[in-house]
């Protein structure tokens, strides 16, 4: 099923903590139907650029654009609302089946009332039934199919991470960002998982995907954009970013 992957736009992002400037005048794109990685070493502002998009961190200069809209300035919760969904390197999931740790990420979406879904009321049954179809075919997409009804907490980690991103990609989202997902995984993990990634961004979805594994970047993204010390210092396809200097030092050994 296509995915209704929107333009992200990052434009002049500045933050600062106290003395440290994490962020410095940070702009690049990722379009529909794109994979683009956001790589640098540590200390360079990935993860505080992830948490400026998610919403978690107030940008101090710049916006970020999903689409026409501006979700910069927007909570947490507004900016998942807008269909910006993340994985996180501890994959948070309960102690349930793989279908209901997806089926319960479609619901967050308040369509449902905690009320209304105590009391079964009948808009709950329309809804999950709706949902329902929906809950399969992420679960094919995915190759979870198999192991539907097992406990979440009982998968290998390799199969987890696949499960996170079921779990994002389940509320049909307009931005995927992943946060490491390949991190501790052995290479038939890390293909299952790049396969997935894969999926969604033939189905149009957007994905932006901060990696350390170059291996990995080189595969799967269509766009590498290199952060160093907060600012952005190359960025192109992952061939061209392979010679770079600062990659070559940080990523390749050389
Ligand atoms: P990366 O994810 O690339 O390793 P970070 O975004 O975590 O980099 O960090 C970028 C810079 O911002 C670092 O110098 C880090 O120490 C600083 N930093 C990140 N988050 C905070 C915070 N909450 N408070 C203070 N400094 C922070």
């Amino acid at each position: 099923a296509p995915l209704p992957g929107k333009r992200l736009s990052v434009s002049g992002v500045g933050k600062r903590f106290g003395g440290v400037s994490a962020l410095t005048d940070v702009t690049f794109e990722a379009r529909p139907g794109q994979v683009v990685a956001l790589i640098g070493p540590n200390g360079s502002g990935k993860t505080t650029l992830l948490n400026v998009i998610s919403g978690f961190y107030r940008a101090d200069s710049g916006e970020v654009r999903l689409g026409d809209e501006t979700i910069s300035g927007r909570s947490p919760h507004r900016v998942a609302d807008a269909g910006v969904m993340r994985t996180f390197q501890t994959p948070v999931v309960p102690e349930m089946t793989v279908r209901d740790a997806v089926a319960t990420a479609r619901y967050r979406s308040d369509r449902v009332s905690m009320v209304e879904t105590m009391l079964r009321l009948p808009r709950y049954w329309a809804v999950v039934r709706r949902d329902r179809e929906a809950v399969d075919a992420v679960l094919a997409a995915c190759g979870l199919t198999d192991v539907a009804s097992l406990p979440a907490t009982s998968l290998p980690l390799g199969t987890r991470r696949v499960l996170e991103l079921a779990r994002a990609l389940v509320v049909d989202p307009s931005l995927v960002l992943l946060d490491e997902v390949a991190s501790g995984l052995d290479e038939e993990e890390v293909q299952a998982l790049a396969d997935v990634v894969r999926a969604v961004r033939d189905a149009g979805g957007t994905v932006l995907l901060v990696e350390h594994n170059f291996s990995l970047v080189r595969d799967l993204a269509d766009h590498v954009v290199v952060l160093s010390q907060g600012r952005l210092v190359a960025e192109g396809d992952s061939e061209s970013i392979s010679r770079h200097p600062e990659v070559l030092h940080h990523y390749l050994g050389e």
